[in-house]
């Protein structure tokens, strides 16, 4: 893991812990009950947290646009999530900020 992968991390644990995002994650699940992917399919999961489609990385991590435009997010159950970062990144978070592993 490098420099800059362990800045946008340590970022991202700071912001899914602050007051804006939890109350924006929160209006948008309340918006957006129901896990997305899987009601695209058909399946009615409730959400469990909220995503950003575009990953915040250490080049948008200030840009408002990304961190709290709905455009960015989706309402996802934990499996959705899971398969969502299944790729190479090895940073997970949960709805409180904790990593998953
Ligand atoms: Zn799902
Ligand atoms: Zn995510």
């Amino acid at each position: 893991m490098g420099q800059r992968t362990r800045g946008a991390r340590n970022f991202a644990l700071r912001f899914y812990k602050s007051k804006a995002w939890k109350h924006k994650s929160k209006t948008y699940r309340q918006a957006h009950p129901l896990c997305e992917r899987c009601l695209a399919k058909g399946l009615y999961t409730p959400a469990e947290l909220v995503h950003h489609k575009k990953h915040i990385t250490e080049e948008n991590q200030y840009d408002q646009n990304i961190l709290f435009s709905d455009e960015n997010l989706e309402s996802l159950c934990r499996k959705c999530h899971g398969e969502e970062h299944s790729g190479n990144e090895k940073a997970k978070f949960d709805m409180e900020g904790r990593l998953i592993l």
